[in-house]
């Protein structure tokens, strides 16, 4: 599959065929359920004529059905574009398809969608990730030029990594979440998956910069980055060595060699430690359910989606959460009204968003002294399908992500082993606020150097 660079210097002739042949192998690969269309068989969302790019499916596309793979929103139809839709169409970009995910963007494995699995393409037997586990799966499977993907604990990252490509999550507020059905608004970012690191920068410039309509995104200056890409610049890295330490021998194994590799480029390297990782699950799930909580809290049968058979208000709203919504979120839903009831308020929340203060500062500190730090994206490579089913050994998994969104900080996931099964394994480059250029400068010569 020809890469976005390549793509976005076709003819408009070219562009067509390039459609109708990404059309055809969706079609022939239906299996895989990258695609929501391939699980349900429907036709292929399209909207517009350009350079395609798979959309996640909490992503609004207008007169899409647009359902974060919730039972609930089926037969919504989107009113309008999301920003990231509107800036693709500006560049001659048009989405294509919308991607498999976990109901809501809660979940590590997509296999919380109401449409059905999404498997690896490396193995049918194991799970692509999630929470854009879609995305991931498309582009690793060569039935996506590139896709959109969403980062609220980990989702653009971790697929990406359990997949083989690149995934990148921006800092928070560079890309407007206007159009992204909200989950955790103060955590939430869409960003790329691609199969390398220089189609990312490309996807990020062209979604990236402030927008009115989304009061939180950064009012900065933004830079391009994708003609400003240098991989020869020698970064000082913070490895985290207790991270390395704790994960599986076969992750620690690739990441060490990597470290030699890097070193032996020039880069400088140096060892720290992430005190604040035994804060960072309570923190993130206090947080994520608490502002999910009052998110979903739109979905009650009167505005959006399905509407349950009621005799009265309580009982639509009771009935259409009861039918619509998955175990997942019901679970996060309870959790997240919990921690923000009356009573345990400051015993929770509160105590949440100093722990998140705290741990901002502790990536901080790293920062001011490195250019970017290291770590692994997940302790080891994808899940079969029902490893993960119990909820707090998922929420565990989640401890090498959720730290960067508390921070919100930029990073990337990069390729850079396989194991004996030929399961990918990759890195984590994390940057300062704002200063996506190092970690994209940083990500490329990883990517590189393990290529050799
Ligand atoms: N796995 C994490 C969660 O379930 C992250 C999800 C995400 O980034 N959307 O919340």
């Amino acid at each position: 599959m020809i890469s976005l660079k390549e793509a976005l210097k076709l003819s408009a002739d070219e562009i067509s065929a390039l459609r109708a042949e990404l059309k055809d192998k969706i079609l022939k690969t239906k299996e895989l359920g990258a695609y929501v269309e391939q699980l349900t068989g429907e036709a292929l969302n399209v909207s517009g004529e350009g350079v395609p790019i798979a959309i996640k499916d909490n992503i609004q596309v207008k007169n899409w059905n647009v359902t974060s793979a919730s039972k609930i929103l089926q037969g919504y139809v989107a009113p309008y574009d999301a920003t990231v839709i509107k800036k693709l169409r500006e560049r001659g970009l048009a989405p294509f398809g919308r991607t498999n995910m976990d109901e809501f963007a809660m979940g590590s494995t997509t296999e919380s969608s109401f449409y059905g699995k999404t498997l690896n393409p490396t193995d049918h037997s194991r799970v692509p990730g999630g929470s854009s586990g879609g995305s991931a799966a498309a582009v690793a499977a060569n039935i996506a030029v590139a896709a959109l993907g969403s980062d609220t604990g980990g989702s653009i990252r971790q697929p990406a990594a359990f997949c083989g490509c690149v995934g990148f999550k921006p800092s928070y507020g560079r890309v407007s979440r206007y159009g992204l059905a909200a989950y955790s608004s103060s955590l939430d970012q869409i960003g790329p998956i691609t199969r390398s690191v220089e189609d990312a920068a490309i996807l990020y410039d062209i979604i990236a910069g402030r927008d009115e309509m989304d009061s939180t995104s950064y009012a900065g200056a933004y830079e391009s980055t994708a003609d400003k890409l240098n991989a020869d610049r020698k970064l000082k890295i913070a490895v985290i060595k207790n991270y390395i330490d704790e994960a599986s021998q076969q992750v620690k194994e690739a990441l060490s060699l990597s470290i030699e590799k890097l070193k032996s480029f020039g880069h400088e390297i140096v060892y720290r430690d992430l005190c604040s990782s035994k804060y960072d699950i309570a923190t993130y799930y206090i947080i994520a359910t608490a502002e999910a909580s009052a998110n979903l809290s739109r979905y009650d049968g009167v505005r959006y989606g399905n509407r349950a058979k009621a005799l009265n208000l309580k009982e639509l709203y009771a009935n259409t959460r009861g039918e619509g919504f998955g175990d997942e979120v019901k679970r996060r839903m309870l959790l997240g009204t919990f921690v923000l009831s009356s009573g345990y308020y400051d015993a929770y929340y509160i105590k949440a968003q100093k722990a998140r203060a705290f741990i901002k500062s502790e990536y901080e500190e790293i920062l001011k002294d490195a250019d970017l730090i290291f770590m692994p994206i997940a302790p080891g490579v994808a899940y079969k399908f029902g490893e993960l089913s119990d909820p707090l050994r998922a929420y565990l998994s989640d401890i090498y992500t959720i730290g960067v969104n508390l921070a919100g900080l930029p990073a990337i996931s990069v390729p850079v082993a396989k194991n004996k099964e030929a399961l990918n394994i990759s890195a984590q480059l994390i940057g300062r606020a704002y200063d996506e250029q190092t970690v994209l400068d940083g990500g490329l010569s990883l990517e590189k150097i393990v290529k050799g």
